[in-house]
């Protein structure tokens, strides 16, 4: 079994915070183990915590449209959450929660090495753009040593306030790019500092 399985077993049997106590299943995140890009959402939802399954619900579907908009599917890609377990009523994940949980996520990463992460909404952002505001920061990368991190608004949004879905739609185009660069150039001297882009 790779050292990711193990990772994902682990966290199906996590019970280091309440949310283990009501949830159906945990979604510990799905993808090829050499992919590209990493990109994480805020909570499993409804449906997520019904299949295990991250962003299988109406978010999911417009995140699987926004691939395609870059010809990707999403088995090529590793989609994760910031907290594994739903909270109740899909409530806001709390700063407890989201601290308890960083390890597992932290373990995927440095696993999976992914050259771009793509953060889905506010609490995603907050890992690599703090003290930023969504409004602000969406659309825009960062380099965190070797790894391109680039904020998104959370494709639930779209759905809530139909004027985010171009704004979405736009910022998903800078995507490719911006893989090729990552792709090409990482001198040695960059990969333990910050360097922003923007
Ligand atoms: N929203 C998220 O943030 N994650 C999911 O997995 C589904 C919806």
């Amino acid at each position: 079994m790779s050292a990711l399985s193990e990772i994902n077993q682990a966290i199906e049997h996590c019970q280091d915070c309440e949310l283990a106590k009501r949830r159906t299943r945990v979604v510990p995140g799905e993808g090829p183990e050499n992919a590209q890009i990493l990109f994480i959402g805020e909570a499993p939802g409804w449906h997520e915590d019904q299949q295990g399954r991250p962003f299988v619900g109406p978010a999911g579907q417009f995140l699987e449209q926004l691939l395609t908009s870059i010809g990707m599917k999403r088995d090529q890609v590793f989609i994760a959450n910031v907290i594994k377990c739903r909270p109740p009523g899909n409530r806001d994940p709390l700063p407890g929660e989201i601290q308890t949980c960083a390890k597992w996520l932290d373990k995927q990463i440095e696993l999976l090495k992914p050259k771009m992460i793509v953060t889905l909404g506010r609490y995603s952002m907050a890992r690599y753009f703090p003290n930023e505001t969504i409004s602000k920061i969406h659309g825009k990368a960062r380099k965190l040593g070797n790894i391109t991190c680039f904020a998104m608004y959370h494709p639930a949004a779209a759905l809530h306030q139909g004027n985010l879905r171009k704004v979405i739609e736009e910022d998903m185009l800078k995507i490719p790019p911006l893989l090729a660069e990552t792709e090409k150039i990482v001198p040695a001297e960059e990969k333990s500092k910050q360097l922003n882009l923007f």
